[in-house]
């Protein structure tokens, strides 16, 4: 309950917080506070000071193209629900309880990494972009890369996530289902789906799974076998079925592995007719 003793900075811009970060290796980023604060209520970490980043207003817009949208990295759940982008903003409708959305970012959200978290399965079947600023300048790098193990982002210290990139998928169809526990929990497995449908035949096809990986997956093979075919039952059965070799759960208080490679494949069925009735 009562977080360790630790210092508290305010920079006035990115740079400072870069240049902060940098000098200081146990100084860790402050955005919504939602990972962050629990865990040092439970004193899991330890770091000497806290850089809050919360009111650096240029991490905070979400400009759109026809091309691409991209998200500041403290642009809110609720923010992200609100703006209507394909899939994305279902996928943040859904995470936490509203009191969590009000606070919790994106940026903070894949920075923490939590293999349940929501955004991870949506950002892979996207081929979301992620932009990195540190004190010696700018990269971006496929979120695919920036996950590069649960809890374990590929940032160095003193780099800050500054936006999250996606392609504008105005033209699919999508759905992202969650099964949980109870309304605010975690997921037990989330699937997100983006499908581009031309009259019964499906033109293309992204699917990304959370819950059941160390990091989110694209079911790479299941999507080939949607492109360029006719939506039949017999496939989404198929198809369903072949989501699940894309799974490799572990039990925990949310279920059996068993279970969750069940779930796996009817939160995949559900995402696949949901996308469909669009
Ligand atoms: C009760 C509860 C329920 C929740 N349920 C869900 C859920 O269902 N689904 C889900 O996905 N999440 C859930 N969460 C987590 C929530 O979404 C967090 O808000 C999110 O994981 C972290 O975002 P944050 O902005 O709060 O980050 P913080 O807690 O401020 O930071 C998290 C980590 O990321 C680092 N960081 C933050 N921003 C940046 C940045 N821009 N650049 C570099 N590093 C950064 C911090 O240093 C820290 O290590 C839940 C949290 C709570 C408390």
């Amino acid at each position: 309950m009562y977080p360790p003793k630790i210092g508290y900075v305010i920079p006035d811009s990115i740079e400072e917080a870069t240049e902060f970060l940098e000098k200081h290796d146990d100084a860790k980023v402050l955005a919504g506070g939602h990972s962050i604060i629990p865990m040092l209520k439970l004193r899991i970490i330890r770091p000497s000071y806290l850089v809050e980043i919360r009111r650096l207003n240029n991490l905070h817009n979400i400009s759109k193209s026809e091309e691409e949208i991209s998200i500041g990295a403290i642009t809110t759940h609720y923010e992200v629900f609100k703006s209507n982008i394909p899939l994305l903003s279902e996928t943040a409708s859904k995470i936490g309880d509203p009191q969590v959305r009000n606070m919790g970012t994106i940026g903070g959200s894949i920075s923490q990494l939590d293999p349940s978290a929501d955004y991870p399965a949506t950002l892979m079947a996207m081929d979301a972009k992620v932009k990195i600023k540190g004190t010696k300048g700018e990269r971006t790098e496929l979120f695919k890369d920036f996950a590069k193990d649960m809890f374990t982002p590929d940032l160095n210290q003193g780099e800050i996530v500054t936006e999250i990139i996606v392609p504008n998928y105005s033209d699919y169809k999508y759905s992202y289902q969650k099964l949980e526990r109870k309304a605010g929990d975690f997921a037990i497995v989330g699937v997100a789906v983006l499908l581009k449908v031309d009259g019964e035949i499906i033109k293309d096809a992204r699917i990304g799974l959370t819950g059941v990986n160390n990091v989110a997956v694209r079911a790479v093979d299941a999507e080939n076998m949607l492109k360029d075919n006719k939506i039949t039952d017999e496939l989404l059965e198929k198809v369903s079925n072949e989501v699940v070799k894309y799974a490799n759960p572990v039990e925990d208080i949310r279920g059996s592995v068993e279970y969750k490679k069940k779930a796996t494949k009817v939160m995949t069925k559900r995402a696949l007719l949901e996308a469909l009735k669009r």
